[in-house]
């Protein structure tokens, strides 16, 4: 079909993320008009259910009175302000102290920021500072792990571990290493149980860290469950052993919860499901359920405090984005947390995690899937040209995008991580919305099969 004017304006003045530009100039956008509860609908009139939250953000689905009425408030209230100096506004107060409420460790002070990205960056400025107010200049790298998502700014992007994110930009930049991705089903080795592969994760872990000096690395990031990486979920007990081989070299850990806090995984945060036990935290996303932009770094008292002992001679706390704190977006993050709270959406995932668990079960029983996995209610099916190798499709083949096209013209938004189809439905999604979601997939999967066997592929 034609495309419509949208569809045509789009095309002539916006620059798309993560998008093979020329192509769209044949196929157009889905130029979204409207969305409420799971469901979004198109300027065409077309509804689908939304089954990645956006990018796995609005938690709480799309048209929420209560966080509609909230932002009216703010915006008639104090539509703007910032908290640089010795300024400051309600909300960012407000949000600061429900967020040590809530933390999973021990946290002392907040700082906001506009995004997930800022956030992490942010991290790594603090270990920094961290590491210079300690006396120790050269305790400076950062490890993250190959598959990691952690964010676009040029050291969020370096953090990141997949080459899309570093090809064509020089990146990473230096102080930045990579050890390897807990995906057993796709690293483990022939015959390596779960406990094996751990261990060998811990030693190569350890391994890098002797090679580079336990001395010139500060930190190391992870996500609990890996988002954009092709959602991994690290067999049982590997966060205790890379934490003990962290541990032993003085090496902090970051969280990088962007995705997986505020319920996501069946607790209020990944690092309890997972049992991580970081020192500082990253949060963005369904920190307001994406009713609007907000990032967070959550820290404990010391690291707070190698500021306050230390301004004088390193400098005061020159790091603050004109957006950070902005009472609209920390009005809207008081609005989420209270309605997590109030509406109780963390036991309404855990209500629906046997169902999403058995339908994601039947998935990974597809001929197309060869490893289907979640946790809580993100999950992903890792689509391979056989089950019994594990061989992946010739990437040129697009297997996954035609998937999630396909799934996507049955009226269901999944997203195609390579060959890998991610799901992540709104937490307030209902029981029969949850089942129609995995239907539309399903049907999609079957016509995507049907593609593949026509034997047209490299
Ligand atoms: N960290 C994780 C785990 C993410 O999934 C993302 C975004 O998808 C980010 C960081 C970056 O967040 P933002 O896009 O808000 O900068």
């Amino acid at each position: 079909p034609p495309l419509t004017n949208l569809q045509t304006r789009d095309i002539e003045s916006l620059l798309h993320p993560y998008t093979p530009i020329h192509q769209l100039k044949s196929t157009g956008t889905v130029v979204m008009g409207r969305g409420k509860g799971v469901y979004v609908y198109d300027t065409q009139g077309r509804g689908y259910i939304e089954g990645m939250s956006g990018l796995w953000c609005a938690g709480l689905g799309f048209g929420d009175e209560e966080m509609i009425e909230a932002a009216i408030e703010q915006m008639r209230t104090l539509p703007y302000y910032h908290i640089f100096g010795a300024k400051s506004s309600e909300p960012a107060i407000e949000l600061a102290e429900k967020l040590k409420e809530i933390a999973p460790v021990p946290i002392s002070k907040v700082f906001f920021t506009s995004s997930g990205s800022e956030a992490n960056d942010t991290q790594v400025k603090l270990a920094w500072y961290m590491n210079n107010a300690m006396g120790r200049p050269n305790k400076k790298k950062i490890i993250s792990r190959i598959k990691a998502y952690h964010g676009v700014t040029v050291m969020a992007a370096s953090l990141t571990g997949l080459p899309s994110n570093h090809n064509g930009w020089d990146l990473p930049v230096d102080r930045v290493l990579h050890t390897d991705c807990p995906h057993h089903y796709r690293f483990g080795i022939e015959g390596e149980s779960e406990a094996e592969f751990t261990a060998r994760m811990a030693k190569s872990l350890r391994d890098l860290i002797e090679r580079e000096g336990p001395d010139t690395i500060a930190a190391m990031i992870a996500e609990p469950v890996m988002g954009a990486g092709g959602v991994v979920i690290p067999p049982k007990g590997y966060y205790e052993a890379i934490q003990a081989v962290l541990a032993e070299h003085d090496i902090m850990l970051i969280a990088d919860e962007v995705i997986t806090g505020f319920g996501r995984t069946g607790n209020w945060w990944g690092s309890q499901t997972l049992n991580m036990r970081p020192k500082t935290i990253s949060a963005a996303k369904q920190l307001t359920s994406a009713y609007a932009p907000l990032g967070a770094v959550m820290v404990p008292e010391d690291v707070y405090q190698a500021y306050v002992d230390h301004s004088a001679t390193l400098g005061t706390f020159a790091h603050g984005f004109t957006y950070g704190g902005h009472p609209l977006s920390c009005a809207l993050g008081v609005k989420a947390i209270e309605i997590y709270q109030r509406r109780d959406i963390i036991g309404h995932v855990r209500r629906l995690m046997p169902v999403f668990e058995r339908r994601m079960k039947k998935i990974g029983e597809h001929p197309l899937v060869g490893e289907a996995r979640y946790c809580g209610l993100v999950g992903a099916a890792e689509l391979v040209a056989d089950k019994a190798s594990k061989r992946s499709f010739d990437p040129r083949n697009g297997v996954g995008p035609k998937a999630s096209k396909l799934i996507e013209e049955n009226g269901a938004i999944l997203r195609a991580l390579g060959d890998t189809i991610a799901i992540c439905p709104p937490m307030i999604i209902s029981e029969a919305e949850l089942n129609e979601l995995f239907d539309r997939f399903e049907t999609g999967l079957d016509q995507a099969e049907a593609w593949v066997s026509t034997g047209a592929l490299r």
